[in-house]
């Protein structure tokens, strides 16, 4: 099922997530949901708080469908180490038609649990590095803009406003 995926600033998308405590069949409805209202919006991660499910669980597929080993269900994830520093345009499905540049990490590794409950310890780097630090940020209601230099923050909101005044927003 294709959940709505709801756009800055909905305050849902600025609250931290709870904790997933089930890993039961709801969840696993809810992360199938979730890759398939992903693939819908042609994204390659995608966060609870954007299907307004105030949670610590995203999903991320590089492949955007393509590679079944590409799927990646991340529940309460959590940065244990970061080095390097890459600066590379991102976008977001709660910000359509927005895409500026963002510092980030080069290198992470995330802990986090699969759909079962089972922890398990990741590495990224470049793409998927970023992928993994912008969905993680989701999970604590930090969003891309706020990562933003001031003044290209201050374009995309302008941007933003004059879309929503136009009724595309
Ligand atoms: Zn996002």
């Amino acid at each position: 099922m294709i959940l709505t995926i709801v756009k800055y600033p909905e305050p849902v998308l600025s609250q931290p997530g709870e904790p997933v405590t089930e890993f039961d069949a709801g969840l696993r409805k809810l992360v199938a949901d979730m890759f398939e209202t992903m693939y819908a919006g042609q994204g390659i991660g995608l966060a609870a708080p954007q299907v307004a499910v105030s949670k610590r669980l995203a999903v991320i597929d590089l492949s955007m469908g393509k590679d079944p080993e590409d799927k990646l269900v991340l529940i309460n994830p959590e940065i244990i180490f970061h080095e390097g520093r890459q600066y590379e345009e991102e976008g977001c499905l709660s910000f359509p038609e927005i895409r500026e540049k963002v510092v980030r990490s080069s290198k992470v590794s995330v802990r986090a649990q699969d759909e079962t409950g089972k922890w398990f310890e990741m590495d990224g780097e470049d793409l998927l590095s970023r992928c993994l630090q912008h969905e993680i940020d989701h999970l604590d209601g930090m969003l891309f803009i706020f990562r933003m230099s001031a003044l290209k923050r201050n374009l995309s909101l302008r941007k933003i406003r004059k879309m929503q005044s136009a009724g595309e927003w």
